[in-house]
């Protein structure tokens, strides 16, 4: 199974990727989480930490290089599930090129859709635990006491506008690329969010 799952920031591709990919026992391959690792580390182009806080995309050579290099790992020869990659057409294409050269292709594209009205609200209320990756929601999922909590500079509300301006025009022509392609597979992603899994393995069956 090789699928992407793509969505505006908060659309729940995180929390989602996580059960799925339990489910079907493959890798979540989240460039976000990555260049998050590579920061961390102190390893990443300043630049390019102060692009992601301001919550502009990075690269595509950057995003590219990462995945081309993760996909070779042992752990995702039963497949793998791409969160927040590809983000724009020339990424899709790269993504396309990497997979024909191993022999191997796509089985679908979700699209994760939420309306903006309540994406902010999911996104400043976002928190993550830095020891285990869980993603938590202080209101809709409130993290237990605990936790040891961190809040992604990106989900500070002036970032949070500029983010959501940057997903709808870059998906107003990749969800159109990957729907011509025949792989494009809607998901409402609003609901709980058991009622949003059962939606996505639906859609993945
Ligand atoms: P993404 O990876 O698409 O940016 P996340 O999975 O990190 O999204 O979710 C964004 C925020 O919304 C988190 O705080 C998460 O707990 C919360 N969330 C995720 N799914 C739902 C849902 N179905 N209903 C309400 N809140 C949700
Ligand atoms: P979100 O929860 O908003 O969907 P991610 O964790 O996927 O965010 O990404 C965080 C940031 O990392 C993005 O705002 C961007 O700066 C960078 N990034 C992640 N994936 C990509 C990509 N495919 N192309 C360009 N930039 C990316």
């Amino acid at each position: 199974m090789r699928v992407v799952l793509v969505g505006p920031p908060g659309a729940g591709k995180g929390t989602q990727a996580k059960v799925v990919c339990q489910r079907f026992g493959v890798p979540q391959l989240s460039t976000g989480d990555m260049l998050r690792a590579a920061k961390a580390a102190g390893t990443l182009d300043p630049q390019l930490v102060a692009a992601m806080s301001q919550g502009a995309l990075v690269p595509d050579d950057v995003v590219v290089g990462l995945i081309d290099r993760r996909v070779d790992a042992a752990d995702c020869a039963g497949g793998f599930l791409l969160d927040g990659f590809p983000r724009t057409v020339p990424q899709a294409e790269a993504l396309g090129a990497l997979l024909t050269r191993r022999g191997a292709r796509l089985d679908a594209v979700v699209q994760l859709d939420v309306p903006r009205s309540l994406l902010t609200e999911r996104l400043i209320h976002r928190r993550a635990d830095k020891k285990t990756g869980q993603i938590y929601h202080l209101q809709y999922n409130p993290p237990p006491p605990d936790a040891e909590l961190e809040h992604r500079t990106d989900d500070q509300p002036a970032a949070v506008g500029h983010r959501l301006d940057t997903y709808e025009a870059m998906t107003a022509a990749l969800l159109p690329y990957y729907q011509g392609l025949g792989l494009l597979r809607r998901v409402d992603g609003v609901g709980t969010p058991d009622e949003v899994t059962a939606r996505m393995l639906a859609a993945l069956a």
